[in-house]
């Protein structure tokens, strides 16, 4: 059952060509994580694929819809950790959670799609003594944390996540591992992560694909590449 489907995908500034045909594919439940330099290209891929950036050429489905003109059942069913939410740092922890979750009651018709108790959404991204906290007082860790808890308020099929843990020290790192693999548990969610860390991508991947010169240059398992390289 595949979840993201990518298929030659191009991506071109102005004069240069920074996607040349990129394929891949994620299977529902997978952690897949894009690996590759500064500059691949992964940032650029992630955009495509999450509608906020328009391709090129080349065939995109997520969840079997092209982003570039999916509607917003589809965008409820996607999820995106930026990391654009410091500057709401008045509001306390579970308060914005609350707000943000209640954007989705429109779509939570079926059991897995309820949004979710504010309560267990925190166990699970370890924020709940922080439940009372601004967003101000937040240390690192804790709010990339949080990020991806409002990248999941909506209980997304499939969840992006773009270099999560840039700026890490080795203990927030290894937290955050833990909590990507809680997520990947949960009902079966597809999370792409990119990463240009070689160690964070054996770590954190059922499959890895490598991105270089603007192609998928290798595609499998940890095991797999550790193999070949
Ligand atoms: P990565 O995430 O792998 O670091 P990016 O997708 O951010 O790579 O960038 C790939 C290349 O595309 C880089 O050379 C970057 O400077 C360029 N680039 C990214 N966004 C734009 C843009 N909006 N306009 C022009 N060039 C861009
Ligand atoms: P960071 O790595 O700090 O997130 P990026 O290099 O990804 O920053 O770039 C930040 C923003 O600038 C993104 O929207 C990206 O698309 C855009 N950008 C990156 N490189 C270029 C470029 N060469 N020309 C124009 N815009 C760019």
């Amino acid at each position: 059952d595949v979840a993201i489907d990518v298929e030659d995908l191009r991506m071109r500034y102005g004069a240069t060509d920074v996607l040349k045909g990129v394929t891949f594919r994620a299977h529902r439940g997978e952690v897949l994580v894009m690996l590759g330099p500064n500059g691949a290209g992964k940032s650029t891929t992630l955009e495509i694929l999450e509608g906020f950036r328009l391709r090129s050429s080349g065939r995109v489905e997520v969840l079997g819809s092209d982003p570039a003109d999916a509607d917003e059942l589809w965008r409820a069913r996607i999820g995106v950790v930026l990391q654009s939410w410091r500057d709401h740092g008045r509001w306390r922890v579970g308060e914005l959670l609350d707000y943000l979750g209640s954007f989705y009651v429109p779509f939570g018709t079926a059991e897995h799609r309820r949004p979710w108790d504010v309560g267990g959404l925190m166990e699970l991204v370890g924020l709940t003594d922080q439940a009372g906290s601004k967003i101000s007082s937040l240390s690192g860790g804790q709010r990339r944390r949080m990020d991806v808890a409002i990248g999941i308020v909506g209980k997304p099929e499939v969840l992006f996540l773009d270099e999560p843990t840039a700026g890490f020290d080795p203990d927030a790192r290894r937290e955050f591992h833990d909590l990507v693999h809680r997520l990947a548990d949960l009902d079966g969610t597809t999370i792409l992560v990119t990463t240009h860390d070689l160690d964070e991508a054996e770590k954190l991947a059922d499959r890895i694909v490598i991105l270089g010169g603007g192609r998928i240059i290798a595609d499998g398992s940890p095991d797999d590449l550790a193999r070949t390289m």
